[in-house]
């Protein structure tokens, strides 16, 4: 195919008329945190060869094809994206493919000092950071790594690169550290950074999630009151995964992630892309595509894309979470690309 036919392409869309804007890609497999709501408690099954994840062209190439029909953004994810040797190679790669708007990156934030001017240099747009606890502690306890020092200082390279506003991302789980959502508002006030909070949800290997274990959005805000005056701005555009507030003096914003009790799956504009290059429908399916086999087998573009189109069509009308119904997903997070 060449250029111009491959971006003059009608949009990707699913049978309920969502149309496909955004692909997050994994990079890796692997992570250097271990958080029991996302990774097997005593490790992976197995390491994939490095054969068996894509390439940077490879990701370069398939991300190439989404964007030509309409996807705007990609979001790099993991795993632990920034241990994958290079990667802001594959940024800049990136940066190159026309019509891409907005390359964005989840990182928990460990190697942020020695990367984030690298990113910055390369062409990332935007940052999210996550961090559930800003207690020294207890953040070891939770990633089993003493390392909230190095994730704050990688907070403030990341500004200094650039990266502004940064967002936080910080799974609420009760009796973990529910406790602290009234600390990251403050954290939040006083840095400039968007807090988001997330739902727990079930996509931790162990199947230790239970209802119980999720704070509920309506209960988020409550607590979040008691911090200041909150204003409500809503989702800046249908498709946002977040809503959200402020707070009435100017200082604070915050996201709230509900994937639980606020489903927002009618208007998901989401694809998945894995390391090992399945493409998923949904963070719930049950189960995946391969793109990379019939890439590696150098079939047609055209041929590609009509695969991408035909999986599309049959994406999920939405998760089941809490539904009898409600099967885990084949992967738990680190293995999907959160
Ligand atoms: N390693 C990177 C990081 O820590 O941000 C990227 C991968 S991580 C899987 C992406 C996001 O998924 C993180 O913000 C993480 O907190 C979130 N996440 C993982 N498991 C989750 C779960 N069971 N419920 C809600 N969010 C989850």
């Amino acid at each position: 195919m060449t250029p111009s036919t491959l971006s003059s392409q009608p949009l990707l869309k699913d049978a309920y008329h969502r149309v496909i804007r955004d692909l997050r890609v994994s990079v890796t497999e692997r992570c250097n945190y271990k958080c029991f709501y996302c990774k097997p408690e005593f490790g992976f099954r197995e390491a994939r060869s490095r054969a068996g994840i894509m390439s940077y062209e490879e990701i370069t190439h398939l991300t190439r094809l989404f964007v030509g029909m309409g996807v705007e953004k990609v979001r790099l994810t993991g795993g632990e994206p920034l241990l994958r040797r290079g990667i802001e190679d594959l940024v800049s790669m990136l940066s190159d493919i026309e019509g891409l708007a907005d390359i964005a990156m989840t990182t928990n934030g460990h190697l942020l000092v020695s990367k984030a001017r690298k990113l910055r240099d390369a062409g990332l747009h935007r940052l999210t950071v996550s961090l559930d606890s800003l207690r020294r502690e207890r953040f070891a306890s939770i990633t089993g790594q003493d390392s909230l020092e190095q994730v704050m200082n990688g907070l403030r390279a990341a500004e200094d690169a650039g990266f502004s506003p940064i967002k936080i991302n910080a799974v609420i789980v009760r009796g973990i550290n529910d406790d602290e959502i009234e600390d990251f508002a403050h954290f939040s006030r006083e840095t400039g950074h968007i807090v988001r909070f997330i739902e727990f949800m079930p996509l931790d290997e162990d199947k230790r999630w239970s209802h119980d274990k999720v704070v509920p959005q309506s209960e988020m805000i409550q607590r979040l009151r008691g911090v200041g005056q909150l204003v409500e701005k809503g989702r800046s555009y249908s498709s946002e995964t977040a809503s959200t507030f402020s707070y009435a003096d100017g200082r604070g914003n915050i996201g709230i992630i509900a994937p639980v009790t606020a489903p927002f799956c009618g208007q998901c504009s989401r694809l998945r892309l894995t390391a090992e290059g399945k493409l998923r429908t949904c963070l719930f399916s049950l189960d995946d595509h391969d793109l990379l086999k019939p890439l590696r087998e150098n079939v047609d573009d055209s041929v590609l894309i009509e695969m991408i189109r035909t999986i599309t069509w049959r994406k999920e009308a939405g998760h089941k979470i809490g539904k009898q119904d409600f099967s885990y997903p084949n992967r738990s997070m680190s293995l999907i690309g959160g």
